[in-house]
């Protein structure tokens, strides 16, 4: 008889765990996997998915618009909120139920419920105590609020796939991926939007230019900037909610989103019966192979804090489960993973930005701005385009491309393989563009705009 109940049991069914437990079953492993709350975890419940289609709504409305000026005699009455609910909500459905059925096709073992260590290879899922050789920890994160008074009366993110109306006035907290994402969408629903965040442009990590631009795209939609502005209370007065901000001035809102940040979510996993420490911030600490402090247990996705991004955790799980029972040892790579962000219009970025990469050498850099033709007919204001390739100058390899505009995460994905192979400026401007496009713009950029790093260089 086997020792433990089974060969893998992974806590958490979001992107990393299932693909972790899926491949795992499929080299032969007895797997479990237990999830508490939803097949998909964040990425198609409350996160990426219901995201994107609301992204999606919010593009239709400016479209609509934009039609009048190909020759379109278009009508629109309005926005009706439940009905995009109800088609978000039955996609969200279908995906999850898909991410259930995949594990019992793999002839994985699931559990809807929640699963707390006991000791180092026994765990209590819902009332049961199950035992396993190894043990994989993807239990994600979850969003967090300011510590303010009246933190309690805003919402997160989650809550946007729960509201049953558009709010009037919303005001969104931060200036991360989900605040510019959450106040474009709102936005381009119909709301009144303010963005309050306490950096001087929104996006920090992201490059300077991209981070301008994205400050102007917003602005230019008609979302309300407050930088350098931290709030400082929530209070209910009536029927809405008023915001008191750092500089004492007060704003009304029918709802204040905190969109500053997510925490890992590890409150209450058990993790100390299992000799497991956390940093401050509640992340799990993991080598370069995701083994935890102790050696048969590891932590893949969010709950580590490394890249917070879904095809990051799914590529991890499946290397991981590659490694331990496909007999292929890999690991994922953490470097140039291309990201995008789903403001309007998108921004999508590989590789270094134009700072990174000048701390490290000279670079040169190569930018542009346009309107692209479909706005040079429809006047809209705010969809400009930025592209920008960071060239290393020693070696012309391109370390980092950055875009705002339009399309810009379905043209980065085929960019980013490029500078992911190591491509240089010089195979970059021998790839043939596709006319007429904005995407030709990365294979056309021939004068040089700055270099940078020179001095750092040179010190
Ligand atoms: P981010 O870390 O991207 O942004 C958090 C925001 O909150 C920042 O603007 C930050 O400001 C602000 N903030 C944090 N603490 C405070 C504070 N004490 N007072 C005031 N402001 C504060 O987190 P998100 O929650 O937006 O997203 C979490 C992660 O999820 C992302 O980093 C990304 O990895 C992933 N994600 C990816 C998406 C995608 O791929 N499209 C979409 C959504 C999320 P400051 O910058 O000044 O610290």
């Amino acid at each position: 008889m086997a020792a433990y109940d089974f060969d893998l049991f992974v806590i958490g069914g979001g992107s990393a765990g299932v693909r972790c437990g899926r491949i795992a079953a499929g080299h032969g492993a007895r797997v479990a996997v237990a999830e508490e709350r939803f097949w998909g975890g964040t990425c198609v419940n409350v996160g990426c998915v219901p995201k994107k289609i609301m992204v999606n709504a919010a593009e239709y409305g400016a479209w609509a618009e934009d039609a009048a000026a190909f020759g379109w005699d278009l009508a629109v009455a309005g926005h009706d909120w439940a009905k995009l609910a109800a088609a978000r909500d039955a996609e969200v459905g279908r995906l999850s139920g898909i991410y259930g059925k995949l594990l019992g096709g793999a002839g994985v073992t699931s559990f809807d419920a929640r699963a707390t260590f006991v000791d180092a290879h026994t765990l209590d899922v819902g009332g049961q105590r199950v035992t396993a050789e190894r043990i994989v920890i993807a239990v994600g994160g979850t969003p967090t609020r300011l510590d303010i008074p009246g933190a309690e009366l805003g919402l997160v993110s989650d809550d946007l796939f729960t509201l049953k109306a558009l709010p009037k006035r919303s005001i969104v907290i931060g200036a991360g991926y989900i605040a510019v994402e959450f106040a474009s969408i709102l936005r381009g629903l119909g709301s009144e939007v303010d963005l309050l965040y306490r950096a001087a442009l929104p996006l920090r990590g992201f490059d300077e230019d991209v981070r301008a631009a994205a400050a102007e795209a917003l602005a230019a939609n008609g979302i309300r900037l407050n930088p350098d502005t931290a709030p400082t209370r929530i209070a209910r007065v009536d029927d809405h909610l008023m915001v008191s901000k750092s500089d004492n001035f007060m704003r009304e809102a029918d709802a204040v989103f905190f969109c500053t940040g997510r925490a890992p979510n590890t409150t209450g996993l058990g993790l100390d019966k299992a000799g497991i420490p956390t940093t401050a911030g509640g992340a799990i600490p993991v080598d370069d192979d995701h083994q935890t402090a102790q050696p048969h247990i590891y932590a893949i996705g969010d709950v580590i804090d490394r890249v917070n991004l879904t095809p990051m955790a799914t590529a991890v799980g499946h290397a991981l489960a590659d490694t331990l029972f496909g007999n292929n040892p890999r690991r994922a790579n953490y470097q140039n993973v291309p990201t995008a962000v789903f403001m309007v219009p998108p921004i999508a970025t590989i590789g270094l930005t134009e700072a990174d990469a000048a701390a490290i050498g000279p670079v040169d850099v190569y930018a542009t701005h346009f309107t692209p033709m479909r706005h040079t007919i429809s006047k809209r204001a705010g969809r400009r385009t930025l592209m920008k390739l960071v060239v290393c100058q020693r070696t012309q390899k391109v370390l980092g491309a950055h875009m705002l505009g339009e399309d810009s995460a379905e043209i980065m994905q085929g960019i980013g393989i490029a500078v992911a192979m190591g491509a240089t400026k010089q195979d970059f401007d021998r790839t043939i563009g596709i006319h007429p496009t904005a995407a030709e713009e990365f294979v056309t950029l021939r004068t040089r705009t700055r270099e940078a790093g020179v001095v750092q260089a040179a010190q």
